[in-house]
C-alpha cells in the first residue's frame, strides 16, 4: 500500500495549509476531508433539509451524486455534477451546519469509504479530524496540528468568515461517531508561534523521525 500522511487536527488550526504543502513537498496527493463534508452539508441544504434532521439526511444520501477529481495535486469535490467554489464550501450557512451533518454515522460512512478507495490515487497527505483515528488507523505517519484558541479565532476572522469555532470543535470532539481526538501515536505540532513554512519543515521533520523514507 502506498504511503498515506494522516493530519488531524481542530477547525482554523492551520492543517489545511500546512498539509498542502507537505503534500507537495513530498510528491502526495493532497485530501483536504473537510470539503467533503461541507460538500455533503451544501448538499443537504440546497435540498431544503434541516441539518439538526438526521433521518431526513440520511433519507437524501441514495440522491446525492459525489466525486473527487484530482487537479493541480489535490482531490476537489463534485456534488451532483456541480464543481463546488470556495465561496460554496465556506459560506456561513454551511459554516454553521457542517458539523451537525458530519455528526450523523451514515455520511461519515459514506465519506469514509470514499476516502480509502482514493489509496488508488498513489501517496496522499490526508487531512481532517479522523483520519489517523478512523480512516487509516494503521498508517505509521500521523500528525496533530493544533494552534491557540486566539490564533485560530484571529486567522478566520482574517479570512472574513463568520465561523463558530468552538461551537464546531465542540459538536466535533463530544459526537459518538469517530470524533476528533489525537490519534495514537500522532506527533502533535501547535504552530501558534510559528510561520507557515516553520511549521511544514516541523511537519517534516517528524514525519522523518517516524520512519517516512
Ligand atoms: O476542516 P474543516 O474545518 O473544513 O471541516 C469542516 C467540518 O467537517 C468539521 O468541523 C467537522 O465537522 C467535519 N469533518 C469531519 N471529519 C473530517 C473532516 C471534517 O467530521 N475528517
Amino acid at each position: 500500500m502506498p504511503p498515506v500522511i494522516t493530519i488531524d487536527g481542530p477547525a482554523a488550526s492551520g492543517k489545511s495549509s500546512i498539509a498542502r504543502r507537505v503534500a507537495r513537498r513530498l510528491g502526495c496527493t493532497f485530501v483536504g476531508t473537510g470539503n467533503m463534508y461541507r460538500a455533503f452539508t451544501w448538499a443537504v441544504l440546497n435540498r431544503g433539509i434541516d441539518p439538526n434532521d438526521p433521518a431526513a439526511i440520511v433519507a437524501a444520501l441514495p440522491s446525492i451524486t459525489f466525486e473527487c477529481p484530482v487537479s493541480d495535486g489535490e482531490t476537489h469535490v463534485r456534488l451532483d455534477g456541480h464543481d463546488l467554489t470556495p465561496d460554496e464550501l465556506n459560506s456561513d450557512a454551511v459554516n454553521a451546519a457542517v458539523s451537525l451533518v458530519a455528526r450523523v454515522p451514515e455520511v461519515r460512512a459514506r465519506l469514509v469509504a470514499d476516502q480509502r478507495s482514493l489509496i488508488s490515487l498513489g501517496p496522499l497527505v490526508m487531512e481532517g479530524r479522523d483520519i489517523g483515528s478512523v480512516v487509516f488507523p494503521d498508517s505509521p505517519f500521523k500528525i496533530y496540528i493544533d494552534a491557540s484558541e486566539e490564533v485560530r479565532a484571529a486567522r478566520r476572522r482574517a479570512q472574513g468568515q463568520a465561523d463558530n469555532l468552538a461551537e464546531r470543535d465542540r459538536i466535533d470532539k463530544q459526537r459518538k461517531s469517530s470524533p476528533l481526538v489525537i490519534p495514537e501515536g500522532a506527533t502533535i505540532i501547535d504552530n501558534s508561534a510559528v510561520t507557515l513554512e516553520e511549521a511544514v519543515e516541523q511537519v517534516i521533520a517528524a514525519l522523518r523521525a517516524q520512519g517516512l523514507p
